[in-house]
């Protein structure tokens, strides 16, 4: 009555590999709640690696509504909610009843392994190879129908929904029978979010299956005819700011607008603020994934770099080269888990503690070794052992593996995409180890940038949904931040 206007929120979740978390931002983009829950993670076989899709819902609802509490707000402050998620990991339902066929299938999920390297090495794909390498070399024609088949991955849904479709009866059926529907997460949790009303992804999810064509922007119907996949299955592909409906009443009791829906990399690329071209993020989570943008067309690789949508905002789109490595904090875990350190906050110190790993050499590679040697079955080794051989020793082969496979992609990066680079700026949970980073910055013979908040999925999906309700400030607010050395001065790395 008075003009009085509560205070207006915007609410972001990020789907990791490890846990789900979400924050509540305010207008200046600090974090005013959070909550946390871990994913649990099933591995019913060797090599398997699932989620169940109910237990990620509830997740999912349970962090929303702790954020907002720990915020001490209401729910219908929030003004707009973003969503990134990671990528690649699948489940398919039931159009009619929401029910789904199967968990989730995780992007780490090693099932249809054989399938890609027996593609891989197939006279299709050698003739494809050898089309695409003529084009490249030869032309440095760039726009290519056939440029995402470069070289299959077992990270890409494209073969486990395939591994899906030859295995699963009911979803063969309800394929036939037009019931069947395909969802990474992102498309799972709006179906839900809007009570079955929305089947959509955004370009940035879709262009991270290996099923979408970065250069035409739409579902690939030559990959899907080569693979036999159905292209029925598939949600609509939207801009990555978009009003893409509503939470359902029953769920927060307010209506939410979901503004924004981003794959976790290319949400952490925009929460870096790596908005030029020759931007580059490392992200070392589970897995490490450089991303270097590209501007307004998609790189075409042969060493196995991925050309992806960064985002599309109104008629803007902007593309990303992306290398990863798999194994990061896995390899980090598995250490733990052998009772190397307790804590994993120790290593850094541990590594520092002696002068060299004393020769031994540790290959990172628990799913295969990814770009630029592309062998979803190099198994992990440990090299060089000795009796004088310690702890701390072990670590810092462990530690040293995770940024020579920063610098290996750095290398192929430059090489590839020849774009000069401008700034490297890197986040995730292992980046808080200054001993890969002060050696990953030695090895690229660059400065290399952490910011003191490392969470830059959430931060990006925020900013993008925080645009959609017009609130630019946000964005702009954390700019300046960086401009003025909101950069910790002892987190900068020289070489
Ligand atoms: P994701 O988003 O893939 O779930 P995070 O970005 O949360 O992953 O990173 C989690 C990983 O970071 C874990 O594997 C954890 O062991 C590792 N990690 C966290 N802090 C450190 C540290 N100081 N040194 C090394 N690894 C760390």
């Amino acid at each position: 009555r008075n003009g009085f206007k509560k205070e207006t929120f915007i609410l972001s979740v990020d789907v990791g590999t490890t846990s789900i978390r979400c924050h509540v931002y305010d207008k200046e983009a600090k974090i005013r709640g959070s909550c946390t829950t871990k994913v649990v993670l099933l591995y019913p076989e060797v090599g398997r690696v699932e989620m169940d899709p109910d237990a990620l819902w509830k997740g999912f609802i349970d962090v929303v509504k702790g954020a907002v509490q720990d915020a001490g707000v209401q729910m219908r402050q929030i003004e707009a909610l973003g969503i990134s998620t990671q990528r690649g990991t699948f489940t398919t339902w039931d159009k009619k009843t929401g029910v789904p066929f199967h968990n989730f299938i995780s992007w780490q999920d090693q099932r249809a392994a054989d399938l890609v390297k027996s593609w891989n090495r197939s006279c299709t794909m050698k003739a494809i190879h050898g089309v695409m390498k003529v084009v490249y070399f030869l032309t440095r024609q760039k726009r290519s129908l056939a440029a995402s088949l470069i070289v299959f991955s077992t990270q890409h849904v494209t073969f486990r929904l395939v591994w899906v479709l030859t295995h699963y009866k009911q979803v063969r059926q309800a394929v036939a029978e037009g019931n069947c529907v395909f969802g990474t997460i992102d498309t799972w949790l709006l179906f839900k979010l809007t009570k079955g009303h929305v089947h959509a992804t955004d370009f940035s999810n879709a262009s991270s299956t290996g099923i979408f064509d970065s250069y035409q922007m739409c579902w690939s119907g030559f990959l899907c005819s080569l693979v036999s996949l159905p292209l029925s299955i598939f949600p609509t592909v939207e801009n990555t700011g978009h009003d893409f409906g509503s939470t359902d009443v029953s769920i927060f009791g307010v209506s939410i607008p979901i503004m924004s829906v981003m794959a976790d990399q290319q949400a952490a690329m925009f929460g870096e603020c790596c908005f030029d071209v020759g931007d580059v993020k490392i992200t070392m989570g589970t897995g490490t994934f450089m991303d270097i943008n590209t501007g307004s067309k998609p790189h075409t690789s042969v060493a196995g770099l991925y050309p992806l949508v960064g985002w599309k905002i109104g008629p803007e789109v902007v593309y990303l080269a992306e290398g990863n490595a798999a194994d990061t904090g896995t390899a980090i875990k598995w250490a733990q888990e052998l009772e190397l350190f307790s804590d994993v906050q120790e290593t850094s110190a541990m590594a520092y503690s002696v002068s060299d790993a004393d020769g031994v050499c540790f290959v990172p590679s628990f799913s295969g070794l990814q770009a630029p040697l592309n062998d979803p079955k190099a198994c992990a080794s440990l090299m060089g052992l000795k009796p004088s051989t310690t702890k701390s020793h072990l670590v810092r082969a462990i530690l040293e593996s995770v940024a020579f496979r920063n610098k290996q992609l750095y290398e192929t990066m430059l090489r590839e995409t020849r774009i000069p680079v401008t700034r490297i700026r890197v986040d995730g949970g292992v980046s808080a180890n200054d001993f890969v980073m002060q050696l990953t910055a030695d090895l690229f013979g660059r400065k290399v940038a952490r910011p003191q908040h490392h969470e830059m999925s959430c931060l990006g999906a925020a900013f993008v949904a925080g645009l959609g309700v017009g609130t630019q400030r946000l964005i702009h607010i954390q700019y300046v931040h960086y401009a003025v050395g909101v950069l910790n001065p002892k987190h900068l790395y020289l070489y």
